[in-house]
């Protein structure tokens, strides 16, 4: 039976853990690669009924993830860490020709812009070699993109106009905390607003447009315009897509200790000067707050995200709206996790299963959608995350034109 290597701990790979964990017949051995040893090592003690192997790895160099690859024979690498080791483990796997995943666009450190093109350009090689690699697929990215792919598929001739809406409406009872890594966070909210129309990509000033908009079970919330890489994607791979976008809420208590913190420098990457040292504001207000994968015990209340879609079917004006709602509770109750964490952390346990059993295994690199979306959404609900398509659902956005 095929070993796996997740590499990272934090709290996107303790939710994939216990669900991979939950398959011994699948998985019986998984590698757990990570920077700090003692948080593979307490992970790996959570699952005594399956071999989980704790490493200690620095996953920026490429040499050192060659050597426990080579180590192990993993047939799948998951990429849990952060954005910033795409690149490395991406050529480690192309070197050593084992199947990869991950569940975020790379950004350089220095640049705060994801973009797709740095793994796009791994495509020829990985289908050359005859390897996989399955880019973000956690939630959004990942599910997202899979329920587009779904509704081109079912519901739609075209699809026309595409708005995915990310709401977080729990409560984990602190001032101020991020649901997962807070760089990586800030970095995407404090960034300029993007969005493609028509072909092309409008820029707007960070979080200068909002709407409100209806969740389910929530009721309205105030959703905010910010860029997502799965928008990139989605309109290259569906091109009738005229208008993509991606709306996030965010509360008042998140937004005012955002505002201080970005009003006072401490959201810059650049490092300064502390007293002859070097310190990077960011990664130091990281040090300060809470950690994203500590924050499951005390958190309630609801998570929906979903992707509102129009278009025509059959001649006739159509839209429809896929989503999933889960409670942070729930998530709790079943891997200790929030519900954030969760629903990016399930998406890639299912993929590793469609890798190894072969309903996802195509040499090359693929966004989701380019993948058929049956057989994760499938898996989906039984996996934790249930999902509906509601089709003529009336689509919040004002601003959607009629056909
Ligand atoms: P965390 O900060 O909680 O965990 C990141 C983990 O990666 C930590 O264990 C960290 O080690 C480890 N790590 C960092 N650098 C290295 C390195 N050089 N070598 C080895 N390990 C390293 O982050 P999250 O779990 O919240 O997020 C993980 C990823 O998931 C991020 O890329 C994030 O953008 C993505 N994500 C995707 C979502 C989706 O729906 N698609 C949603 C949410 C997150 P240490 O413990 O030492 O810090």
């Amino acid at each position: 039976m095929p070993k796996v290597m997740v590499v990272g701990a934090g709290a996107v790979a303790q939710v994939t853990v216990c669900k991979l964990a939950r398959r011994p017949d699948l998985f019986p051995e998984i590698v757990l690669a990570s920077r700090t040893f003692a948080k593979c090592q307490k992970l790996a003690e959570r699952y005594p009924q399956t071999r989980i192997i704790p490493e200690e790895l620095n996953a920026d160099d490429k040499a050192q993830t060659l050597n426990l690859i080579e180590k192990h024979r993993p047939v799948l690498v998951l990429n849990l860490a952060l954005p910033y080791q795409d690149l490395s483990l991406m050529d480690a796997c192309l070197e050593a020709g084992v199947d990869y995943l991950d569940t975020a666009s790379y950004e350089p450190p220095e640049l705060p812009l994801y973009e797709y093109k740095y793994q796009w350009a791994y495509k020829e090689k990985y289908e050359k070699a005859g390897i996989t690699a399955i880019l973000g697929i956690g939630f959004d990215p990942g599910v997202t993109n899979a329920f587009v792919a779904y509704a081109a598929r079912h519901f739609f001739d075209e699809i026309h106009y595409l708005d995915i809406i990310d709401c977080n409406a729990g409560d984990h009872g602190l001032p101020f905390a991020t649901n997962f890594n807070l760089e990586i966070n800030l970095r995407e909210i404090t960034q300029n607003g993007r969005y493609y129309e028509n072909g092309k990509l409008i820029e707007v000033p960070p979080l200068s447009i909002s709407q409100d908009v209806r969740f389910p079970e929530i009721g309205v919330r105030k959703a905010y315009l910010i860029f997502h890489e799965e928008l990139e994607s989605l309109v290259k791979n569906f091109p009738t897509i005229r208008r993509a976008r991606f709306w996030m809420t965010f509360s008042e208590k998140y937004l005012m200790h955002l505002k201080a913190f970005m009003n006072v420098g401490l959201t810059r990457i650049d490092a300064i000067d502390y007293e002859g040292h070097p310190v990077v504001p960011i990664k130091f207000l990281q040090k300060l707050l809470p950690d994203p994968a500590a924050l499951g015990a005390n958190y309630k209340g609801w998570v929906s995200i979903g992707v509102q879609l129009r278009g025509v079917y059959q001649g006739q004006p159509r839209t429809a709206f896929l989503y999933t709602n889960i409670r942070h509770e729930w998530a709790y109750q079943d891997c200790g996790s929030q519900a954030v964490a969760y629903t990016a952390g399930v998406p890639p346990a299912i993929a590793a299963e469609l890798i190894v059993t072969g309903a996802w295994k195509k040499p090359g690199v693929w966004n989701v959608e380019e993948l058929p979306p049956e057989p994760l959404l499938e898996l989906l609900p039984a996996a934790g995350l249930p999902w509906k398509a509601v089709i003529d659902y009336p689509l919040d956005f004002i601003d959607i034109p009629q056909e």
